[in-house]
């Protein structure tokens, strides 16, 4: 086995911190580079979690940990320009819904080169990518977009499911999250509440932590998901697979209990080249996380970004392209 893969993680919340754990079980991936909202840590000999997450929680952010950490209010442009590294993680909120966008072209400007990941959900903020498909070849960067697990996991399996029909009638991703507390995933559930019925994006992202707090009171903790913008309709349709009217996706979040209370689901309708018409279903395990359905994915497409990028294929992703690689 050659040199591990050398990560970075940009954005520390939830996600951020469930990707530093899940690196340390990894011998094929060195988390090197962390950024957060005021600071950075870099080390190219690797960064440990268990530090990396006592410093967010104690001081506010990674720029403090002793001798790697530089506190900045431009942490990921001083990571690009500072540190050697083979691949990103984009684990950053997209509030407002030009972030990701704008990130990939800080990093086209840059003339870094490498693989970038995200776990972006909107439709319209993929579509934003889209856009940059070019600027990202002549960067030499390989983007894999929609790399969580809505879309992502879910969004791979009903395009392999697929194979078995000639015609798809409907696709429906409908997902269970349980997590203890809202404030350990403050963007998740941002964005979440901005598929709610009188809210967009801008609204929920100007919400302060009181009034999210307040709505999520009246519902017992319950957000209640349906026909949501995601991205898994755009990702199926540019892969051949459907048209995008025909995918739906909604969900329920617990944001007070850890326990699923739905089992997170795909169902690919369709008819067989006999004229028989069924339905697969794939069901995550309920004992499976949000963080760990949406970071293993995540860093199973940084894997094969990096094969792709190898061998000099750059350009925009999406995870109905390519699968993801199992990472040791
Ligand atoms: P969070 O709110 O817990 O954490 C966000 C982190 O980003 C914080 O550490 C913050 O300091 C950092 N950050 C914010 N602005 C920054 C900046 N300008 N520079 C550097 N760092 C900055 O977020 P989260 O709940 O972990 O969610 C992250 C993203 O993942 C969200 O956009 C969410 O929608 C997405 N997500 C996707 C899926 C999926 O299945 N595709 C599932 C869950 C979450």
């Amino acid at each position: 086995m050659g040199e591990p893969i050398r990560v970075g993680v940009l954005g520390f919340g939830g996600l951020g911190q469930a990707c530093a754990r899940i690196l340390q079980l990894k011998s094929e991936m060195r988390l090197v580079a962390v950024a957060d909202k005021k600071g950075y840590a870099y080390n190219p000999e690797g960064l440990n979690a268990d530090d990396l997450i006592a410093t967010y929680h104690n001081q506010g952010s990674v720029g403090y940990l002793p001798g790697v950490g530089v506190a900045s209010s431009q942490s990921i442009a001083d990571l690009m320009a500072n540190a050697k590294v083979d691949g990103y993680f984009l684990a950053l909120p997209n509030l407002p819904n030009t972030f990701m966008a704008d990130t990939a072209r800080q990093f086209i400007h840059s003339g870094w080169q490498g693989v970038l990941v995200d776990a972006l959900k909107r439709t319209s903020a993929v579509e934003q990518l889209l856009n940059l498909q070019e600027d990202l070849q002549k960067a030499r960067i390989t983007y894999l977009t929609g790399c969580g697990a809505t879309p992502g996991l879910l969004t791979a399996a009903a395009a392999l499911a697929a194979q078995s029909f000639t015609e798809i009638h409907n696709i429906k991703i409908t997902f269970g999250v349980g997590i203890a507390n809202w404030e350990a995933y403050r963007a998740t559930i941002r964005e979440d509440i901005a598929h709610l019925p009188g809210f967009d994006v801008e609204k929920a992202r100007a919400m302060t932590d009181e009034e999210v707090a307040a709505l999520l009171d009246k519902t017992n903790g319950i957000l209640t998901l349906e026909n949501m913008e995601h991205a898994d309709d755009i990702i199926l349709e540019l892969a051949g697979v459907c048209h995008r009217s025909q995918v739906t996706v909604g969900g329920i979040v617990d944001t007070r209990n850890p326990k699923k209370p739905i089992s997170t689901n795909v169902k690919i309708t369709g008819r067989t080249f006999e004229g028989k018409i069924s339905t697969h279903t794939f069901i995550l395990g309920d004992e499976t996380s949000m963080a760990a359905n949406v970071c293993g994915p995540a860093f199973g497409y940084l894997k094969t970004g990096i094969k792709l990028h190898q061998r000099g294929i750059y350009g925009l992703f999406t995870p109905a392209e390519v699968m993801p690689s199992f990472v040791r």
